[in-house]
């Protein structure tokens, strides 16, 4: 149940372009959708004494252990591999490499659009190969806590298309910056915010063109024309103008036993995507449901307003980015290797800028997950509106939903509060499924916070 999955990285987008925004088009290292990692608080058993306080989220005694585990790992390795990609930019500056690289590329190139691609080019493999080894980490938890299906040579070879994405994609925006920088050196951050903007529109456009070179897809109607019927009677009430052929089914199951649906593209590419292992899994109203909170991010406008968010902040963090790293070349410059004059301006200079923008990303991370609980909070409203009158129960459907989704990937019932604020882009399912059993606007004859009107078929 997400947004784009583009925009939930994009604080560490940035300066950094498709850099950062290349591995974003791969499933295998998304987390979990219904939320970052967890954090492994530990549960106590439920004291039978209350029992009008009994969560809407539980987990079977052998799966908790599980889920409270896998949730240690997960926030070891997020934090873990955060800090390590700082450390890494760190370390191309302080040991020289950065400037190091520079200078030998000069020397296999005369021309210097060439020397850029070459520079890049490397750097970006630097990186991919720096987080391989937490990459395998997290991989093989994921295979060992039976959350992922897929073999070591299917992973590797989407490891090796992820790589050839953003080389292709990466390595000329980075150079297209890199220009910018050295074009005005003074105001280089106003313009790079201005390319940014169509950037971050053209990535969520080409998103659902790039996802068939992970996982196949087919037309949801090829495959359960019922439910399509079903999904239909969703679209009706909420007005969307989502045709069947804009319902896909995803070919999850081979690799992964994680429930998911989500949305993709925008205009031309717009789209409703349901994995294979979601449906004939969980109930056909529960997948309206999760379709009918889809539908809320569209029908809400969310992708526009994160777009809208994101431009007006990164306009701020781009200008302080720039004073940050100016600091940096001139503190630092010198024993980097930095060229003097215009020091930023330089192939190495620019992983400077790169380390800024990482840094303000890392930083920046609890505004931008806050903003992004917001609007999944709203599509959760949404959702359960929009089956209303369509569902006997829609308390029942969407607690049952979160139940499903929180077992399938094992998430924590129980996750500590500076986790949930720091990490997650989502509420956690615990959050989300107590507000689902609290929510029934209709109670009294009211209506919904979206829907006026009852909705029930006569
Ligand atoms: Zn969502």
């Amino acid at each position: 149940m997400t947004l784009p999955r583009v925009l939930l990285h994009l604080p560490a987008l940035a300066l950094a372009g498709a850099m950062v925004a290349a591995p974003c088009f791969t499933l295998a290292q998304d987390e979990p959708p219904a939320a970052a990692p967890n954090p492994a608080a530990a549960q106590p058993a439920a004291p039978s004494a209350s029992s009008q306080a009994q969560p809407a989220y539980t987990l079977p005694p052998e799966k908790l252990a599980k889920a409270i585990a896998l949730s240690r790992i997960r926030n070891i390795l997020y934090i873990a591999g955060s800090l390590w990609g700082l450390a890494v930019l760190w370390l191309l500056l302080a040991l020289c490499v950065a400037a190091g690289l520079e200078r030998w590329a000069g020397r296999v190139f005369s021309r210097r659009w060439l020397q850029g691609l070459l520079f890049f080019a490397v750097f970006l493999v630097i990186l991919f190969l720096a987080n391989l080894p937490l990459d395998v980490i997290g991989q093989h938890f994921s295979r060992v806590y039976g959350i992922s299906v897929q073999s070591w040579g299917s992973w590797l070879a989407d490891q090796g298309k992820s790589l050839g994405l953003s080389l292709a994609i990466g390595t000329p925006v980075l150079l297209l910056f890199n220009r910018i920088v050295r074009r005005w050196p003074r105001r280089y951050w106003l313009g790079a915010w201005i390319v940014t903007l169509p950037l971050l529109v053209l990535s969520i456009f080409v998103e659902p063109l790039i996802e068939p070179l992970f996982n196949k897809y087919e037309p949801l109607s090829r495959h359960d024309p019922a439910l399509v019927a079903k999904l239909e009677e969703v679209v009706v009430r909420t007005g969307t103008q989502i045709p069947p052929d804009r319902m896909y089914l995803m070919k999850a199951s081979l690799k992964t036993t994680g429930l998911n649906a989500y949305v993709s593209g925008i205009g031309a590419t717009k789209r409703i995507v349901v994995w294979d292992t979601t449906v004939g899994r969980i109930p056909d109203d529960e997948i309206q449901f999760v379709f009918g909170h889809e539908s809320g991010h569209y029908v809400l406008h969310h992708i526009p307003k994160m777009l809208a968010g994101y431009a007006v902040a990164l306009f701020f963090v781009y200008w302080a980015c720039a004073g940050f790293a100016d600091w940096l070349a001139r503190r630092f410059g010198p024993r980097w290797r930095l060229p003097e004059g215009s020091p930023l301006a330089s192939r190495a200079g620019f992983v400077v800028l790169i380390f800024a923008v990482s840094v303000a990303g890392f930083v920046l991370q609890p505004a931008s997950n806050a903003f992004s609980r917001h609007f999944e909070h709203q599509a959760d409203v949404y959702g359960q509106e929009a089956i209303h009158g369509l569902v006997p129960d829609p308390q029942k459907t969407a607690i049952a939903a979160f139940n499903a989704l929180g077992e399938a990937w094992l998430e924590d019932p129980n996750p500590s509060p500076f986790i949930e604020f720091w990490l997650y882009n989502h509420p956690s399912v615990k959050t989300r499924a107590n507000f689902a059993a609290h929510y029934d606007p209709w109670a009294n004859g009211g209506h919904g916070e979206f829907f006026k009107s009852q909705g029930r078929r006569d």
